[in-house]
């Protein structure tokens, strides 16, 4: 498990040592021609650009300014730290706590846990009802916005879209530390050569969405269509299916081609199962077929 705080202050260190001019407690606020209008605790600033890369988060104010369409829908997902013994070898799924999503705990350090759900209505009372089974006390709580289906372009204006702000969360899991970081690293490489060849016309900012497709698009393409079909499946539908997969043959399908930032191999593998597919095609056949045989949106 990634320890988010550490993650974030090293990049931040990274960042400096680069050149990054860090301005905490302070926010960009508008865009007039090549300038971006920040307000904060040093007052009011003018800052020129000749390239922005919003990385702004789901609710990307850059991504309003700028006129551009925003990711597909918005879930809500609440985390909380809990004093709680579970066995570290495991993370538990709850299809059940939140019916267009899930519930998780993961072990967190001895004798604690992370109990968290995501969805996309009354999520606040799923929590409740889901964290009570565990307890009574919370050690540290994360609630936030994760943003389901990536905007329709991610790139305009002057500006490339990158993390949450252009809608990367993983439709599968709501993670999305993943694809922002790769994202990103697209973005600095598409906004060196912009600013080598002083090109900074759609055109020269094409290649960004380009990149970040070739490398996930198709995953998050998948995996939108999966949440699609998720409200449809029951909690019994999804234990069926895990029936189905503890057989030892299921289990060496998932353990050589299981990878949680990447599972279109895998889900592909396991519903070209018979039995997999028997099950999960009382669900939605038709969307199944168009998922294994059709192409991508
Ligand atoms: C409960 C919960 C649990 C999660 N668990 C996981 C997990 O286990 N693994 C995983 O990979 N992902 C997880 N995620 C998703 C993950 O947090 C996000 O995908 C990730 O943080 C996105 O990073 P980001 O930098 O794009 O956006 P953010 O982390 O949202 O950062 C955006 C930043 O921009 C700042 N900002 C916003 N507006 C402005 C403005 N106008 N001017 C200047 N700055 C601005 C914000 O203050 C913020 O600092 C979880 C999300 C939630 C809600």
């Amino acid at each position: 498990m990634v320890d988010r705080a550490v993650l974030d202050r090293e990049m931040a260190e990274n960042a400096v040592s680069a050149g990054a001019d860090i301005m905490v407690k302070t926010y960009a606020s508008d865009i007039r021609d090549n300038v971006l209008l920040t307000k904060g605790v040093d007052g009011h600033r003018e800052i020129p650009f000749r390239l922005l890369i919003a990385a702004d988060g789901p609710r990307s104010h850059i991504r309003t300014i700028r006129g551009m369409k925003p990711p597909m829908r918005f879930y809500s997902g609440i985390q909380a730290d809990i004093p709680y013994e579970t066995d570290t070898s495991f993370v538990h799924l709850y299809p059940d706590a939140s019916p267009d999503f899930f519930g998780w705990v993961i072990p967190a350090g001895e004798g604690r846990a992370r109990v968290g759900l995501s969805g996309g209505a009354d999520v606040p009372s799923r929590f409740s009802s889901f964290v009570s089974q565990f307890g009574d006390s919370c050690l540290h709580q994360v609630t936030g916005t994760i943003p389901m289906g990536v905007m329709p372009r991610t790139y305009g204006v002057r500006t490339l879209f990158v993390g949450d702000a252009a809608g990367f969360a993983k439709p599968t899991s709501g993670g999305g530390v993943y694809t922002g970081v790769r994202s990103s690293r697209y973005a600095a490489d598409v906004a060196s050569v912009c600013c080598e060849k002083d090109r900074f016309d759609d055109s020269a900012l094409a290649p960004y969405e380009s990149a970040w497709k070739n490398d996930f698009g198709k995953e998050l393409d998948f995996g939108y269509r999966f949440l699609e079909m998720r409200p449809k499946v029951s909690a019994n539908d999804i234990d069926d299916v895990c029936r189905a997969l503890n057989t030892p043959e299921m289990k060496r399908v998932i353990v050589e081609y299981g990878d949680m930032d990447r599972p279109k191999e895998l889900m592909l593998r396991l519903l070209k199962n018979p039995t997999i597919f028997r099950l999960a095609g009382n669900v939605a056949k038709s969307e199944l077929r168009s998922l294994l045989f059709g192409g991508w949106r």
